[in-house]
């Protein structure tokens, strides 16, 4: 049969329905999927390491057979070590793997394999060296199958129970199958000016790359091909982008009048605090934007309990007074309600007709809240991304803010601005973005900062504890409880899992609830709350903490997002070598929000790895948001900074705006010029025409085009 690029991977051997159920899970049902479908790193399997010149510090890849392994058992509990002994002709290696249970039917003496990891020394053996958890793969009993070794090697990232190496057989065999050409969507100019090969050639290129080729140079993205593909997708995204902001400037913004006292008076009646400066200077800048008849596109940055969400409360107060609809969109049920309980509050004395738009409200309910929406007689809507859908309708939104937290793209953002004919947008982050990014993603995007705390606030104290001093930290709950005082515990899991190894060992969330309310906290009020839990659940428990009448909140990371509590002072992030550093910083964000001394005491081995141990000692070292984002930058470094979902909601599989700024630049250039002069008007209509659907839909050139 004639394979196309829309054939349903169905069809490829290999690929049962099983298989195709789980890759149609992580979007990949196509051949073009599949194809899009790109190795995170590449391993040289044509020059294995020899285990005699494996020194301490590096990292390699080597072919070994399996000489000895058995499973150690510390406690029945947790699960066991695995040791195994691999051996190359030049000598053997041991290795390590933690919560290794599953490897004692896998793997037998004999068995081939290819393992690669960071060589370590032993450090109760002096002069040992080890890999501790280094991936594997098993390989088969012959030499034949030329996608495993013999050559530069695609790593994929599993899917569900779709191992690396499975992957690489299937798209190979994809390739093979797919030998026609491939509809290229860049430009030829540009293929032209920039040497980028074919997007076929490309294709081809990164998943089975030339034996010749660097691997270094490969892992770091720079091959001809994968810069091809890094530009393609800062290219369209950026062509989108512009036309948005073309189609949005030839709009006549809304000229709200700010100035008149009336307007002023109800900025007062509103504000239950004396504003910071900071604060003040952002309102006056957002002000400023909301006067002048173009569309505000504005980004008020501020770090974690900085007090945005007062600032954005104000500009709605301009916004209604002058007779317009404003729309608060929140990443989470749980922060869209926080949002609707705290401007409902604050509005209270306006008077301003407050809605609550999720999805998990009865039908009818929802129709007449949507009623509302429509007439105009809602004034201020907050809600959860349910706020996109086609069936709200407003009668004059005059302001869209957004509350980002990391959580939404820019793209998402505009389906909102599209309800209405040229809204004004401000969008909240805590994410410090440096300026020069944050221009070229978002583009002409004005940013205010709030860099100062509201008074009176007493400095989070952090501390590192092991697991040893947890009876001494619960004695540390039980005064802050008589003291009257709330607590949150957060765990990384839920549930124990059966499945992964990574995570059997690890105290969930439900279980430890058990413990902490039987045994440990009999005489105390004990709540749970975690992602797997409905929306009226989460609601409740979220009200009864609030209302003091939950003590202890055992928790996931569902609270790590907006949660305003005052009177919680104390939080106990259990594993917290697991988290990653903005995550702990967001978490901890949660607690020392009222004027008492919060503590914040993480749970985490003494001696964890480089990074964890970074991590933990930065959180311990400053509360500043600012450095706490660039030492999870370095650390982590700019392929996951922005975190995979961010990524993934701008459309990209392989850029990263922080590693390819140079690319990402030379795209915007590109893509400005094709939206600016007029005289490329034809040009941009014809690659727009040529675009294929699928495209269009993932970069949302199909509405402006
Ligand atoms: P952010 O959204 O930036 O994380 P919030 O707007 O939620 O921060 O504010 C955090 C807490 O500080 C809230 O409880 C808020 O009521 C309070 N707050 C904000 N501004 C001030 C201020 N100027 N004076 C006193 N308290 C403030
Ligand atoms: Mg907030």
């Amino acid at each position: 049969m004639k394979v196309v690029p829309t054939t349903e991977l169905m069809y490829l051997k290999g690929v049962g329905p099983h298989r195709a159920e789980l890759l149609a899970k992580r979007g990949l049902r196509t051949f073009d999927d599949l194809l899009g479908y790109l190795p995170f790193r590449y391993e040289d399997r044509i020059h294995f390491a020899k285990i005699r010149d494996i020194a301490p510090g590096q990292i390699y890849t080597l072919q070994a057979q399996v000489a000895s392994g058995s499973l150690v058992r510390y406690t029945r509990a947790r699960g066991g070590m695995y040791h195994l002994l691999v051996r190359d002709d030049t000598g053997s290696l041991p290795c390590k793997f933690f919560h290794g249970d599953y490897l004692e039917s896998k793997l037998k003496p004999g068995q081939r394999m290819v393992l690669h990891g960071k060589a370590e020394l032993d450090p109760n053996r002096p002069g040992r060296i080890e890999m501790i958890n280094p991936e594997y793969e098993l390989l088969g009993a012959d030499d034949a199958d030329s996608t495993e070794v013999g050559r530069i090697v695609p790593i994929y990232e599993a899917i569900g129970g779709i191992s690396s190496r499975v992957m690489r057989r299937i798209v190979y065999q994809a390739l093979e199958k797919f030998a026609g050409p491939m509809t290229d969507p860049l430009p030829a100019e540009l293929l032209a000016r920039y040497k980028f090969p074919s997007r076929r050639d490309a294709i081809q290129f990164v998943h089975f790359p030339p034996s010749t080729e660097a691997v270094a140079a490969l892992n770091a993205f720079r091959s001809q091909a994968h810069q091809r593909l890094i530009f393609e997708e800062f290219f369209f995204y950026q062509l989108s982008v512009a036309m948005r902001k073309k189609a949005a400037q030839q709009q006549p913004g809304i000229a709200f009048r700010v100035r008149e006292p009336a307007i002023r008076e109800a900025i007062k009646r509103v504000l239950p605090f004396k504003p910071t400066d900071a604060q003040k200077r952002a309102l006056a800048e957002i002000a400023a934007d909301l006067e002048r008849p173009v569309p505000m596109n504005r980004l008020l940055q501020g770090d974690v309990g900085s007090g945005k969400t007062i600032v954005a409360l104000e500009a709605a107060t301009i916004v209604i007074e002058n007779g317009y609809q404003v729309a608060l969109m929140a990443p989470t049920e749980i922060l869209a309600g926080q949002h609707y309980l705290a401007a409902r509050k604050i509005f209270s004395r306006a008077g301003y007709k407050v809605e609550l738009l999720v999805s998990g409200v009865r039908a009818a309910e929802k129709r007449e809240t949507l009623e509302r929406v429509k007439s105009g007689e809602a004034q201020l809507v907050v809600g959860t991304h349910a706020l996109l859908e086609p069936t709200v309708e407003f009668a004059r939104l005059g302001l869209v803010i957004v509350d980002e937290q990391h959580r939404f793209g820019v793209l998402q953002r505009k389906e909102l601005m599209d309800k209405a004919a040229a809204p004004d947008v401000l969008v909240m982050t805590a994410t410090p973005i440096p300026r020069t990014l944050s221009l070229t993603l978002y583009g002409d995007l004005d940013i205010s900062v709030i860099d100062q705390m509201p008074p009176g606030r007493v400095p989070i104290e952090t501390n590192w504890r092991s697991e040893a001093h947890l009876p001494g930290v619960w004695e540390f709950l039980r005064r802050e409880f008589a003291a009257g005082r709330q607590a949150y515990v957060v765990y990384p899991v839920i549930e124990q899992s059966k499945s992964a190894e990574s995570q059997r060992s690890l105290k969930a969330a439900i279980v430890e609830y058990e413990r902490l309310k039987q045994f440990v906290f009999p005489e105390r009020k004990v709540g749970l709350l975690h992602g797997r839990m409905k929306s009226e659940e989460k609601e409740d428990v979220m009200d009864r903490f609030r209302r003091r009448e939950i003590d202890l909140l055992v928790a996931t990371t569902v609270i790590e997002v907006g949660v305003d509590v005052p009177n919680a002072t104390v939080m106990v992030i259990e594993h917290a070598e697991r988290f990653g550093l903005s995550q702990l910083h967001q978490l901890r964000g949660r607690i020392g929000r009222g004027g008492e001394k919060g503590t914040c005491i993480m749970i985490a081995p003494k001696t964890p790895g480089d990074d964890a141990r970074l991590r933990l000692e930065t959180m311990v070292r400053t509360t500043n948001g600012f450095e706490i984002a660039e030492t999870d930058l370095k650390i982590r470094g700019p392929g996951e900074f922005f975190g995979t979902r961010q990524h993934g909601e701008l459309g990209f599989h392989l850029a990263n705006p922080l590693r390819d700024f140079d690319l990402l630049e030379l795209a915007r250039r590109e893509a400005l010029s094709l939206v600016e002069s007029p005289a490329a008007e034809p040009a941009r209509r014809r690659l727009l025409a040529q675009l294929p659907r699928e495209w269009q839909r993932r970069y949302r050139l199909a509405s402006v085009g």
